[in-house]
């Protein structure tokens, strides 16, 4: 074989190379967008363009009460009923670094046995994750993000907690999951890196509760809300790092209708 001949059969090889190498690419992006992490397979949905919140009900029967239900969350806090309500008793463990970035939002979940005790029901603490802006507004103000504490009993009942974000400080523990977090979807775990979640809860854990729902599809009643009055305080910087891969992941607040707020104040 002559090094012209080499030469050619060389190319060749390269080329095949490159077509495989590029059809497995075009494969893999028509596949992306059918896929979701973690979870099973449920009918696109999306923040804005035609699969906003206001089309979601539209957008499988299973949605249907995202639209019809009369509990829906978030909500806009003002007045409520001042009660003696019970106290929230936490014992977050801590937690080997697991981060999905489902599309929708950048969640961690948490490995078993944190429970928070809410009166007389034990829950677990499942996953927590992260709306920009906040979906929850105080006096119709909304903050910069919202992080949402999801929990569940054995009775399937859940119970979500959550904060609100202000910018101030940087965030010893935001600092420490932003480092990982990136806008490619998908799963991944970081088993040397240890976190707690109850770095999140405020001293001050005075909180607006009210029976709510799912935030997204299939928007879900029945969910246990408490959202804490102290915020908690992040940096400019990592609010900017999370908007970088979610601009708008927050659902409108929705009617109270006859649904009760109850406050709860140290
Ligand atoms: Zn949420």
């Amino acid at each position: 074989m002559n090094n012209k001949t080499y030469g050619k059969l060389q190319g060749y090889g390269i080329l095949i190379i490159a077509v495989i190498f590029l059809s497995l690419v075009a494969n893999l992006a028509l596949a992306n967008p059918k896929i979701h992490w973690g979870a099973e397979l449920v009918p696109h949905w999306s923040y804005s363009g035609e699969e906003n919140p206001h089309h979601w009900a539209a957008l499988s029967p299973d949605f249907a009460i995202c639209s019809k239900g009369q509990n829906q969350s978030p909500i806009n806090f003002e007045s409520g009923t001042r009660e003696k309500s019970p106290n929230l008793v936490f014992n977050y463990q801590n937690t080997p670094l697991n981060i999905v970035n489902n599309g929708h939002t950048i969640q961690i979940n948490y490995a078993k046995g944190s429970r928070v005790i809410i009166g007389d029901k034990d829950y677990e603490l499942m996953q927590f994750h992260f709306h920009t802006p906040s979906e929850h507004t105080i006096n119709k103000k909304v903050a910069k993000m919202e992080l949402h504490l999801v929990h569940k009993n054995e009775e399937g009942e859940i119970a979500v907690i959550g904060i609100l974000i202000q910018q101030g400080q940087e965030h010893p523990l935001i600092k420490k999951i932003w480092q990982y977090i990136s806008p490619e979807q998908g799963e991944k775990n970081f088993a040397n890196v240890i976190i707690n979640a109850k770095d999140f809860i405020p001293v001050d854990q005075s909180y607006y509760n009210y029976i709510g729902s799912l935030t997204t599809p299939p928007c879900t009643e029945g969910v246990n809300w408490f959202v804490f009055k102290t915020p908690l305080k992040v940096s400019p910087q990592q609010i900017q790092q999370f908007t970088q891969i979610y601009q708008l992941n927050a659902r409108p607040v929705q009617p109270l209708n006859q649904r009760e707020i109850v406050i709860r104040e140290y």
